[in-house]
């Protein structure tokens, strides 16, 4: 079973997805939980770049960065954790990347997938859990959180407004894979949804 979760800065994908792990962990599954970009030693140099030069890398350019970051961790972590029969639980993917690099710096939203799916061999979670926010309410969240640099700060209310209405058309196209969350409801209200997705997957 292969799990991402997916949303805006601030919309509560690490938090959500460790309380799943713990839940799966009492049912005795093993869970692997990862994250792009950066769920590999390679991903991390991958990581590295795209964040520190964020803005100032050409939108290509970019684009391809996520792309190789996810191409190398579905093959040497992803797909022998699920081969082994393991739960993978991801913060990001694909999605991401069309919201992001796609939606955000304005590249074409099916090429972005198709690179993507490329880079990966065609790999698609079986559950998308989308943490949906509105902008203003994850700014508020993050200086509440005293977050030590301010992750949406970099790019302007337009590019996050267009990333959170990417997401929102990702999931109506694909309702069978993506189960859709409004962020600000209470943790373990969410946890309790997901779980129930998730539960009728298993
Ligand atoms: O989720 P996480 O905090 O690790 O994401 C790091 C940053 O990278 C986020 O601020 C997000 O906006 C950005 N990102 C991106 N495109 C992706 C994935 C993440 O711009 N495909
Ligand atoms: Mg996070």
């Amino acid at each position: 079973l292969w799990v991402t979760f997916e949303g805006g800065d601030g919309s509560g994908k690490t938090t959500q997805a460790a309380l799943l792990q713990d839940w799966l962990e009492t049912q005795g599954r093993t869970v692997v939980r990862t994250r792009e970009p950066g769920g590999t030693e390679v991903g991390v140099l991958i990581r590295d770049i795209v964040l520190h030069h964020r803005g100032d890398i050409a939108p290509r350019a970019e684009a391809l960065l996520y792309a190789a970051d996810r191409a190398h961790h579905i093959e040497t972590l992803v797909r022998p954790a699920l081969a082994r029969g393991e739960v993978v639980i991801q913060d990001r993917y694909l999605d991401s990347s069309v919201a992001y690099q796609g939606a955000g710096r304005v590249l074409d939203a099916d090429e972005i997938r198709n690179l993507s799916l490329w880079a990966t061999d065609g790999a698609l979670p079986h559950v998308t859990v989308l943490l949906d926010l509105d902008p203003a309410d994850a700014r508020e969240r993050l200086d509440a959180d005293d977050k030590p640099f301010d992750r949406l700060e970099a790019e302007k209310a337009e590019f996050h407004a267009r990333v959170r209405e990417a997401y929102l058309a990702l999931a109506a196209a694909e309702p069978g894979r993506f189960v859709v969350l409004d962020a600000t409801l209470p943790v373990e209200e969410i946890a309790a949804a997901v779980r129930e997705r998730v539960g009728r997957t298993l």
